[in-house]
């Protein structure tokens, strides 16, 4: 990948790339809030990665449909992607680079030796066992052989998606690979999951640069997964709880209640026992783009039990059914079933989200003045 060399004027680099720089300090300080952290970091961190201190990321693929690092790359919003690229030093990605064959082993050999002890390792996609791991094998090394040592010597290890965090669709049954995530391989070695099939690039970004500032991962629950995206299950935040308290329900796709935004819950919906921060924060940006905001039950992807496992409209149980003490007005505007596939977009901003733009804007603001 191109990067932009170190110690570059600050205002150049923005220039080169073609990137606001209030955008650029933007998606900085909504990552350090989604992770929550003060947006203040998040100036930091555009600060560092402008002078070209940015952390070393070596990313492995094994098998996946890559479909983790597309949503990463192929937003709505093309500058976001960039600005992605401007925050880590991508030193390692066999999607994204030109090289091929002996090529890029060496440059796989080079970044390993450059940051070593240093350097993020993410794997994206699960890693078959059975038949000594030979379903998947790159450069004539397994990928059991690759991970054991490119992890080994990191600083730190992501494994970002489904298949990475616990094997995902090709650990589904009957596994004849008999594919498992990362953290199964590396047994007693910290492994950060972050599963979601794909993973919200925010909260591999925001996960990636603690690292990189302080040296420190954020607090993880007893999957691996960090506490600040998937403390809470998606039933808690869901835009269309109101009406499950109200037992309005959609019955079947396309009927009245599913136009107007209702809960899928009797569609099979998994929100009840899915922990992750869908409704909280928009996949690149964009209010709505998750399932439930387009009509779709949740389907549990971010957990082991639940996704690929429990058929799609098969009904969960409900671990808290009381009501909470206070919720939004039922009149709220939920959004309709529309060619845009609205849903709840209004909604879906949220407290987090909301937190994140105007302190960061109020600080790229501040950052203008300056200059
Ligand atoms: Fe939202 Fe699903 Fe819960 Fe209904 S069951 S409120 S759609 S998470």
């Amino acid at each position: 990948m191109d990067s932009p060399k170190r110690n570059e004027p600050r205002s150049k680099l923005f220039e080169d790339r073609g990137v606001d720089r209030r955008d650029f300090i933007r998606v900085c300080t909504m990552a350090a809030v989604a992770v929550g952290l003060p947006a203040s970091v998040g100036v930091k961190w555009a600060e560092a990665a402008a002078k070209g201190l940015k952390p070393s990321v070596i990313w492995l693929h094994f098998q996946e449909c890559t479909g983790c690092t597309e949503s990463l790359l192929r937003t709505s919003h093309p500058a976001l992607a960039e600005l992605i690229l401007d925050l880590v030093s991508l030193d390692y990605h066999e999607t994204l680079f030109a090289a091929a064959g002996y090529q890029i082993e060496d440059a796989l050999k080079s970044a390993m030796a450059a940051n070593a002890g240093k350097y993020i390792c993410v794997v994206e996609g699960a890693i078959p066992t059975k038949d000594k791991g030979i379903y998947c094998k790159i450069g004539g090394r397994t990928a059991i052989d690759i991970l054991n040592d490119v992890a080994g010597k990191a600083g730190a290890i992501i494994a970002i998606g489904s298949c990475a965090s616990f094997g995902g669709i090709p650990a589904a049954d009957p596994n004849p690979t008999g594919a498992t995530g990362a953290p199964q391989i590396l047994a007693g070695k910290t492994v950060v999951t972050l599963p979601g099939c794909p993973a919200n690039p925010y909260n591999f970004l925001g996960t990636a640069l603690q690292y990189a500032t302080f040296g420190t991962l954020p607090a993880l629950d007893d999957k691996g997964r960090p506490r600040f995206a998937y403390g809470r299950v998606i039933h808690e935040d869901c835009p269309r709880r109101p009406h499950f308290d109200a037992g309005q329900f959609v019955q079947q796709f396309g009927d009245e209640g599913h136009r107007n935004g209702w809960c899928l819950y009797k569609m099979g919906c998994k929100g009840p026992v899915t922990h992750a921060n869908c409704s909280l924060q928009p996949f690149c940006e964009v209010p709505g783009a998750w399932p439930i905001g387009i009509g779709h039950p949740c389907f549990g992807c971010t957990e082991q039990a639940t996704a690929f496992r429990i058929p799609l409209h098969t009904t969960v149980e409900i671990e808290h059914p009381t009501p909470p003490d206070t919720y939004p007005p039922i009149k709220a505007d939920h959004g309709r079933i529309s060619p845009v596939a609205a849903g709840v977009g209004g909604l879906i901003a949220g407290a987090l989200v909301g937190a994140g733009v105007v302190a960061s804007r109020k600080l790229a603001a501040e950052a203008e003045k300056e200059e």
